[in-house]
């Protein structure tokens, strides 16, 4: 028995693992597989318009919103996302939460101006900043909703009084939230919607058109939305494997299910590693992301000693970011709650052993 703690890529649901499996041989009994077929077919555009419109529905999107799936990964749009909302001499607000968000900072300074209106690397990217101020003329406010390297996350989101882009990469259908407040969201298919090769982007029409750089065509988000999401050959097996993914979050009973379960894997996790005192959490109580959970042992000399302990039971992926060490279990929404309560049971008869 194998417990999938992973970061990304990461755990899928066995279903949906299932039903890719079979569509890589014989596709809704079309005899062929889904890597073998044109996508302009209507074999293939039934799936895109699915995976577009549950989206969509997941998400409670209004008409002001299109759904794009993108090639490049998460890291494409910290260039693309400047690329169409920032001019040159113009400036866009960054908070700096951590190792993704300095990445996106430093794309977006090949555009215009980058002012980071706050951060928490004072403390090792270890809370969320609040209560900072954004100028009224910044193109737009970016931040990083779930920090899948230091294990914090927005709880809140007060409202600023610009465009709000946010990658959400890691915690993308994990919770109820109202999308709209977003003009911009994308996230990598690769941590809680699918496997790795496509880009979730949910875009406000509104925010586009009003820089007046010269985007490339494949850039262009405007170019992808009158395509309809099929500029050129998309990457299909990722496009299915994630549309068969929002099928089971919307049959699971959609985001407020989504919400529960990951809900109470993060109190069984949290109030163990609270009762422990072996363990050191490092994040801020009140930012702890309820998708990946940091934290460290004040021994450090047992680090390698509990990772040990951690493989022959089985867990997979414990180990810290290699940026910051330590460990980390991202519960991302697939992961059963049986997963989260055998790391607990490991953890305590770890404590219980080398207290
Ligand atoms: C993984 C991740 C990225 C990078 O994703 P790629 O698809 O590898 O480019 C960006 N932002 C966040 C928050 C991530 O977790």
């Amino acid at each position: 028995m194998v417990h999938n703690f992973n970061a990304g890529p990461s755990i899928l649901p066995q279903e949906v693992l299932q039903q890719a499996s079979e569509a890589i041989l014989n596709f809704n009994n079309s005899g062929l597989s889904i890597l073998e077929i044109g996508h302009r077919t209507p074999l293939f555009q039934d799936v895109l318009d699915e995976a577009r419109s549950l989206v969509k529905e997941i998400m409670a999107l209004n008409d002001t919103h299109e759904v794009l799936f993108l090639h490049g990964g998460a890291s494409t749009q910290f260039m693309q996302v400047p690329y169409n909302l920032l001019n040159d001499g113009a400036t866009a607000a960054y908070v700096d939460t951590g190792i993704w968000g300095v990445k996106a900072v430093k794309e977006a300074k090949l555009f215009g101006n980058v002012e980071v209106v706050a951060s928490s690397k004072d403390q090792n990217y270890n809370y969320i900043p609040k209560g900072f101020e954004v100028p009224k003329d910044a193109a737009y406010i970016h931040i990083t909703t779930n920090n899948t390297v230091e294990g914090t996350q927005y709880q809140q989101f007060p409202g600023w009084d610009v465009p709000l882009v946010a990658d959400m990469s890691s915690d993308i259908f994990s919770r109820q939230l109202n999308f709209n407040q977003f003009d911009l969201i994308y996230a990598g298919a690769q941590k809680n919607m699918g496997p790795a090769g496509v880009n979730l982007l949910v875009v406000n029409t509104e925010i586009l058109g009003k820089t007046n750089q010269q985007i490339p065509t494949l850039l262009d988000y405007r170019n992808h939305i009158k395509e309809g999401s099929m500029l050129n050959t998309p990457p299909v097996f990722a496009i299915l494997v994630s549309m068969l993914t929002l099928r089971w979050i919307k049959k699971m009973g959609g985001l407020a299910a989504m919400e529960a379960l990951n809900d109470q894997k993060a109190e069984l996790f949290y109030n163990t590693l609270d009762a422990l005192p072996i363990f050191n959490p490092v994040v801020a109580k009140e930012d702890r992301s309820k998708m990946n959970a940091t934290f460290n042992i004040y021994n450090a000399e047992k680090e390698k000693l509990f990772l040990d302990v951690c493989k022959a039971e089985g867990l997979y992926g414990v180990k810290g970011h290699r940026s910051v060490g330590g460990f980390r279990v991202s519960m991302y929404n697939a992961l059963p709650v049986s997963s989260v309560e055998v790391l607990c049971a490991v953890m305590r008869d770890f404590a219980e052993k080398h207290g």
